[in-house]
C-alpha cells in the first residue's frame, strides 16, 4: 500500500532566477504573518510576464487566486507545475502574480501577494462564504443595476485588503505603507484617474488592527440579495438560514 502523506505546504515557483533572487525574501516574510493555513496545496506563481490574453481572459489584475481545477487556460510554463508525474493533480489552489509596476517595490508587492492569500485562507477554512462572495461580484450589477458598490467593498476583497495592509506594515514598515498609500491617491488624481483615487481613498480609511466579522459582512449581502442568489446555480442552498454551514 503506497502511504499517501499528503504535504499542506505552499510552494513557490518563479520564471527567472533574477526574479527568484528578488522576490524570495518578501514571499518568505509574507508568509510568516499566515501562520495557519487551510489543508490545501498551494502553489504560488510570481511572473516576471504579462500576458496579454491571460490579461484579457480574467479582465485586468494584479494577481489572482483560484482553485486550479475550473480555472481556465494559463500560459505551459504555469500549467506545467500543475500536474504530477502520474497525472494527477499536484496542487488544490493557484495564486498567480504577474509583472506589474506593483512587483517592483516591496510595500505593494507585499500588498498584492499578501491579499491574494488572505483569499485562499478564506476559500480553504471557508469556502461558501468564499463563492458567496465570488457570485455577489459576477452578479451584483444584474442584481442591482444602480448598486455604487465597488467590487473591492465586497466583504472578502475587504478583509483581505486589511490583512495585506497589517502584513505590509509589519513586513515593510507603517511609515512605508503609509506613503504608498498616499503616493497612489496623489498618482490617481493627477493622473485623473478615478478608480485608482477611489481604491486607494478605501485603503486609506481602513484600520488595519481592527478584526473583521467576514461571515456576519457577507451575511448582510446575502440577506439583501437572498431571492437572487437562489435563481443562481450553485452549490449553496441560500434558503437556509445557516447558508454556510
Ligand atoms: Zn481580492
Amino acid at each position: 500500500m503506497r502511504m499517501k502523506a499528503q504535504q499542506f505546504t505552499v510552494h513557490f515557483e518563479f520564471t527567472s532566477p533574477d526574479l527568484k533572487a528578488k522576490l524570495h525574501a518578501w514571499c518568505n516574510n509574507v508568509l510568516k504573518e499566515f501562520p495557519k493555513l487551510p489543508p490545501l496545496r498551494l502553489l504560488c506563481f510570481f511572473d516576471n510576464d504579462q500576458p496579454e490574453w491571460l490579461q484579457r481572459q480574467l479582465g485586468g489584475f494584479t494577481g489572482i487566486h483560484t482553485p486550479i481545477i475550473g480555472s481556465g487556460t494559463w500560459p505551459r510554463y504555469v500549467s506545467k507545475h500543475f500536474f504530477q508525474s502520474d497525472g494527477g493533480f499536484a496542487y488544490d489552489d493557484l495564486i498567480y502574480i504577474p509583472k506589474t509596476q506593483y512587483i517592483e517595490q516591496p510595500v505593494p508587492f507585499v500588498i498584492v501577494f499578501a491579499h491574494e492569500m488572505q483569499h485562499f485562507v478564506q476559500r480553504g477554512f471557508t469556502p461558501k462564504v468564499s463563492k458567496a462572495n465570488a457570485l455577489l461580484l459576477w452578479n451584483l450589477i444584474k442584481f442591482d443595476p444602480t448598486t455604487e458598490l465597488k467590487p473591492w467593498e465586497l466583504p472578502n476583497n475587504r478583509e483581505a485588503m486589511i490583512v495585506a495592509i497589517r502584513v505590509a506594515e509589519v513586513v515593510c514598515g507603517k511609515k512605508a505603507v503609509k506613503d504608498f498609500i498616499k503616493a497612489q491617491i496623489e498618482d490617481g488624481r493627477n493622473s485623473h484617474n478615478i478608480s485608482k483615487t477611489h481604491l486607494w481613498e478605501w485603503a486609506n480609511t481602513l484600520k488595519s488592527s481592527v478584526s473583521y466579522d467576514l461571515l456576519k459582512e457577507t451575511n448582510k449581502f446575502v440577506q439583501q440579495y437572498r431571492s437572487q442568489l437562489q435563481t443562481l446555480k450553485s452549490d449553496i442552498d441560500f434558503s437556509k438560514a445557516k447558508w454556510w454551514l
